[in-house]
């Protein structure tokens, strides 16, 4: 099976349920631990610029980063976002 180097969950065949627990979660988030949908969208684009994406999962810290990205005050393990 290809793997896809740059793929978000959003985009992987088989990953809706995990996608749709990430939108479940973001959800569930108040306003004020939630990442706007700009920042939210910024560091995805960063992240699908990143040597570290594997299908959807950081390498650096082995979350699916459309997850990690959520809260306002995540951070990128190695300070990208
Ligand atoms: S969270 Fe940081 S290290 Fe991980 S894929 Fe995104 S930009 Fe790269």
């Amino acid at each position: 099976m290809n793997k896809c180097k740059r793929c978000l969950l959003n985009e992987l065949a088989g990953k809706e349920d995990i996608y749709a627990h990430v939108q479940k979660t973001r959800e569930l988030l108040s306003d004020n631990e939630r990442a706007s949908d700009s920042l939210y969208n910024k560091r995805l684009d960063v992240c699908r610029e990143c040597d570290s994406l594997l299908e959807a999962t950081c390498l650096k810290c082995g979350c699916y980063v459309e997850i990690r990205a959520l809260k306002i005050d995540a951070k990128c393990p190695v300070k990208r976002w």
